[in-house]
């Protein structure tokens, strides 16, 4: 599956984040799946759309979708020397499919800067360079053995070279990889890099207790927002200390603490949003009267694939899906009504299944 992994430098707040992510997935015991890697958090993706669903169905069950965040502890200057964890932290990188990093925003006279002072793009441009440096390593390395088997006309080369030559070109500039502009078949030529900077990336700007209620006019996260903007990323703002409390409550308490500190929803569940989003995921729902469930998929996932998320003899004997958007089935106040209007389509293997979609699989066994 799927995962997002949480990088920074040391102490901007990532164990305090990831501690609020694995204590908050503790609390939502529905994923057999759970990993036992200490390193591994599960989530429950937030979705006002499953509360609704079960509203008009009364199942006897609701169940969330979920997905993963990995911890990648121990990145400092140098790391693609290998300094510090160096290579094992980059190879950790090299696993995960999008990167969210947590920015320290707060000033804490008692928590040391690794750097001396807090300067939110001084980190920011720490690490983006060690991730840079591990990828023009890569990319090097590639185009000698590339160019050579290139001068001797080699098909798949004179394909490759190019494509290589105009990703140095951008991380000689300190440009990311993802800032390239390469068509799918030209990413498809390169995937077996496993370029770091090629991920998505999303930028966690952590500040403190006292300003998190008004943190657009934190200077800090301003100027990671600016950043950010300039990559066409984005920037979710947290405190993670706040995170870690809220984590330990029910939804009910959730509810009264956010309104007290003046937030409207938590950091936490916008950033899960977020990076479910980055991973290029969206979900698709089942309203049987058992069950309302939530499932993940990838954007793009034909009908058979999606019900495959469910069971692989779903996928195997798909034959097709009755199909109704979200939006219809709560217009139309119930699964017979929706029928009733027309809203209730029969797609087959072709269809490409939409966020949102109110799916029933029938299938061969
Ligand atoms: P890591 O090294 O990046 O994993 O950082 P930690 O999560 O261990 O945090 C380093 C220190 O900063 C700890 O003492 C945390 O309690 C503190 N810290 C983390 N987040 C916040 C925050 O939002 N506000 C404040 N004041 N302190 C924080």
């Amino acid at each position: 599956s799927l995962t997002a992994g949480i990088v920074g430098l040391p102490n901007v707040g990532k164990s305090t984040l990831f501690n609020a992510i694995t204590k908050a997935g503790a609390l939502a015991a529905n994923y057999p799946f759970a990993t036992i890697d200490p390193n591994v958090g599960v989530v429950e993706v937030p979705d006002a759309r499953l509360d609704k669903l079960t509203e008009l169905v009364e199942p006897k069950k609701t169940v969330p979708t979920a997905f993963e965040f990995t911890d990648i502890a121990g990145i400092v200057k140098g790391a693609s020397k290998g300094e510090g964890l160096g290579n094992k932290f980059l190879s950790h990188i090299r696993e995960v499919d999008a990167i969210c990093q947590v920015v320290r925003c707060f000033e804490d006279e008692n928590i040391t800067h690794v750097s001396g002072s807090v300067n939110p793009i001084d980190d920011i441009e720490v690490i983006n360079l060690e991730l840079i440096l591990a990828d023009m390593e890569s990319v090097e390395k590639r185009l000698q053995r590339v160019g050579k088997m290139a001068k001797q006309k080699d098909k798949e080369a004179l394909i490759e070279e190019p494509i290589l030559v105009k990703l140095k070109d951008a991380l000689e500039k300190e440009k990311p990889a993802r800032s390239v502009d390469l068509s799918e078949d030209e990413l498809k030529v390169i995937k077996g890099l496993h370029l770091l900077t090629i991920k998505p990336m999303l930028y966690v700007a952590n500040v403190s207790e006292d300003e998190v209620a008004d943190a657009a006019n934190n200077p800090y996260v301003q100027q990671v927002r600016e950043f950010a903007d300039a990559e066409g990323a984005q920037v979710i703002t947290i405190c993670a200390k706040i995170e870690e409390e809220i984590s330990e409550l029910d939804d009910e308490e959730k509810a009264m603490f956010l309104e007290e500190l003046g937030i409207e929803e938590s950091g936490l569940d916008q950033l899960i949003r977020a990076s479910y989003d980055l991973l290029g995921l969206a979900t698709y729902f089942t309203a049987g009267v058992q069950e309302v469930r939530a499932w993940t998929f990838r954007k793009g996932m034909k009908a058979p694939q999606c019900a495959g998320v469910i069971h692989s003899d779903f996928e195997r004997g798909f034959i097709r899906a009755e199909t109704v958007a979200y939006e219809d089935l709560v217009e139309a106040g119930s699964m017979a009504a929706a029928k009733e209007a027309g809203k209730v389509r029969l797609e087959g293997k072709e269809y490409i299944v939409q966020d949102g979609d109110v799916m029933l699989f029938r299938f061969n066994v």
